[in-house]
């Protein structure tokens, strides 16, 4: 089966054409770089995305906190990830980078907070 996805690794967006087989990469072609095909290996292997919301925050200058996962997280678990953090509410203050949400759900990927938040 071939597919045509663009490799977002840097701004150029080469298109690239992958090849799989058993839902394994055979091949990848329209590459400039290396970074293609190990984009395209973790595309169709193992999609994996930032995540990025908001928590709300109790006693805080600021109703809600921006945070974010470390490092990408499986794609399929986006939505119950995103189920997990709806369900949190943090106690102000909060620094910038503070791990609010450890290992969320056994990714050993961290939820972190983007910004401080100060008490009131
Ligand atoms: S294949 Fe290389 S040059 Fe093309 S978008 Fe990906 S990283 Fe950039």
């Amino acid at each position: 089966m071939k597919k045509k996805i663009t490799c977002v690794s840097c701004p150029s967006g080469c298109e690239l054409t992958v090849t799989l087989e058993g839902g394994k990469l055979k091949s990848v072609s329209g590459n400039t770089c290396k970074k293609g095909i190990e984009y395209a290996k973790s595309e169709m292997e193992d999609p994996r995305r930032m995540l990025t919301t908001t928590v709300k925050v109790a006693n805080g200058t600021q109703p809600l906190l921006p945070v974010r996962t470390r490092s990408p997280i499986p794609k399929a678990l986006l939505k119950k990830c995103m189920d997990t953090i709806n369900g949190l509410v943090l106690e102000a203050p909060v620094e910038l980078g503070d791990t609010v949400l450890p290992d969320v759900l056994q990714t050993g990927v961290d939820i972190i907070a983007a910004r401080p938040v100060q008490h009131i």
